[in-house]
């Protein structure tokens, strides 16, 4: 079976929802974030989305490394499977509310 963080990933490029103005406006930056990417928060869909993963995953604002939906938290917890999880996107278009 693949890591956890590896089915975070495949699950969340599969989505994207919470990166691309599905459901949020603007991602919030805390104050040396602001400094950083020079603006006070990240409009959506997020200029560091390309093709359905964060370009900058790694050093991403910590809202977004904070940010699990319930369906992300649910795999995360081991309560659904991948492609369970998989399924539940085709058919919950506003997911992360
Ligand atoms: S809405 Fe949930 S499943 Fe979709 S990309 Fe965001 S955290 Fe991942
Ligand atoms: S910085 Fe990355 S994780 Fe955060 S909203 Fe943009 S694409 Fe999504």
């Amino acid at each position: 079976m693949a890591p956890l963080l590896s089915q975070l990933e495949q699950l969340c490029s599969s989505c994207a929802r919470c990166c691309n103005g599905s459901v949020y406006g603007a991602t919030t930056l805390e104050p040396a974030e602001e400094q950083r990417f020079g603006c006070r928060a990240l409009p959506q869909p997020c200029p560091h989305l390309v093709e359905r993963r964060c370009s900058i995953y790694a050093s991403r604002p910590r809202a977004c490394a904070a940010f699990l939906c319930p369906l992300a938290l649910a795999l995360e917890r081991g309560l659904v499977t991948l492609e369970a999880a998989r399924a539940r996107l085709v058919t919950s278009p506003g997911l992360p509310q």
